[in-house]
């Protein structure tokens, strides 16, 4: 890898401890001066969010949330935000919770704190996401970073097994395809590598303890993968995995972990022969011969999710997302891609039995 290069790094406040999310919370409330402050969480985790800002004002809780943020759902929380005079807001939950905070602050400015409970990694990126009719469409915008994160691993102890293992996949899936991106540079690689070894070690456990001792450090280890995951995906941008994840996602209308759960190892097999730097570095991480063997490894581990067509998806769709994909696959992708290998791809992923 070359050592010429522009790096951007996004600036915000990251705070992690088990248990302190409410004690972070008002500090970071206070550090920050706001007083007129939206909760924003599911109905499911409203309860949590309660919970986490019970030590501090709240004027609105907001819990009209949606997955891949329609606009008429960003429209409404606008408008909860105006009437308000919201100055700043809390986004404690998934990626689809922290996606409509940066829906608001994308229009109003208003500066977000969020509150992962999963391994999405949002809050770490400056990436926002809108759907309109069916159609998904995402920018980049530094008003919609929040500026402080508060992971809480405690937080994460409701999350089932199987969404813990497809979420933090997720984040693993985000490291990988950092190190082949348009703008895959030296220090995001050294933060995508560490992401890797602090999932693959911490999913295990996860799964091993998912309420125990093991467990709760495993979570701990997992939100820091998932952090580093982020940071170093919104530097790198989106690779070969990310383009294909998206479509499917978008047009097909998958859920998005199990998604990117499902397609890794695929995108990994595809592009590792012709990255070996990547490789390299990936094999290092997951301490294994090969970067192919050590993430099959860890997905038996963790029993992942390991067909596009158990998520809904059939073999009549794979042209579709040919199609778009080769139209936006990087130009740099180790491994030049054509109709027929993207097709192979995508039908390994579909699953056996099924084309
Ligand atoms: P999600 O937020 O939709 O959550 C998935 C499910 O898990 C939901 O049913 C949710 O209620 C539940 N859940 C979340 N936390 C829980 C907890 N602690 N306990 C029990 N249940 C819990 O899904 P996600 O995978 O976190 O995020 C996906 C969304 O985020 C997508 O729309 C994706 O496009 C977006 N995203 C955006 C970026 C970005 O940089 N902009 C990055 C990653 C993901």
């Amino acid at each position: 890898m070359s050592l010429h290069f522009t790096h951007d790094t996004l600036g915000q406040r990251v705070m992690l401890g088990a248990g302190r999310a409410a004690e972070h919370l008002r500090a970071e409330v206070e550090r920050l001066g706001a007083a007129r402050l939206m909760v924003i969480s599911s109905e499911r985790g409203v309860e949590q969010a309660r919970e986490v800002a019970g030590l501090i004002d709240v004027a609105v809780h907001h819990t009209d949330v949606a997955m891949h943020v329609p606009v008429e759902v960003a429209e409404r929380a606008r408008d909860v935000a105006r009437r308000h005079d919201i100055d700043l807001m809390v986004a404690v939950g998934g990626g689809s919770v922290i996606g409509l905070a940066k829906a608001v602050a994308l229009t109003s400015g208003i500066p977000s704190i969020a509150v992962p409970t999963t391994y999405a990694g949002s809050e770490a990126t400056n990436v926002w996401g809108l759907t309109e009719n069916e159609r998904k469409t995402t920018g980049t915008d530094d008003r919609v970073l929040p500026v402080t994160v508060i992971y809480d691993s405690h937080l994460t102890l409701s999350l089932p097994v199987e969404m813990s293992v497809a979420s933090g996949l997720n984040g693993l899936a985000h490291c990988v395809d950092s190190l082949w991106a348009p703008r895959a540079d030296p220090i995001n690689a050294a933060l995508a590598t560490e992401g890797v070894r602090a999932l693959a070690e911490g999913l295990p456990q996860i799964v091993r303890d998912p309420q125990g001792s093991d467990g709760r450090d495993g979570r701990d280890l997992a939100l820091y993968g998932a952090y580093l995951s982020a940071v170093s995906f919104a530097s790198a941008g989106s690779g070969l995995h990310h383009k294909l994840c998206h479509i499917l996602g978008g047009t097909f209308n998958l859920p998005h972990a199990q998604t990117h759960a499902v397609v890794l190892p695929h995108v990994l097999a595809f592009n590792a022969p012709y990255a070996p730097a990547a490789e390299r570095r990936l094999a290092a991480a997951f301490g294994a011969p090969s970067a192919v063997e050590g993430l099959a490894h860890l997905r038996e581990l963790l029993d992942a999710p390991r067909s596009l067509a158990a998520l809904g998806f059939t073999a009549e769709g794979i042209p579709t997302v040919v199609e778009q994909a080769l139209a936006a696959v990087p130009a740099g992708n180790p491994h030049p891609v054509t109709r027929e290998n993207l097709t192979e791809l995508l039908r390994g992923a579909l699953g056996a039995g099924q084309v």
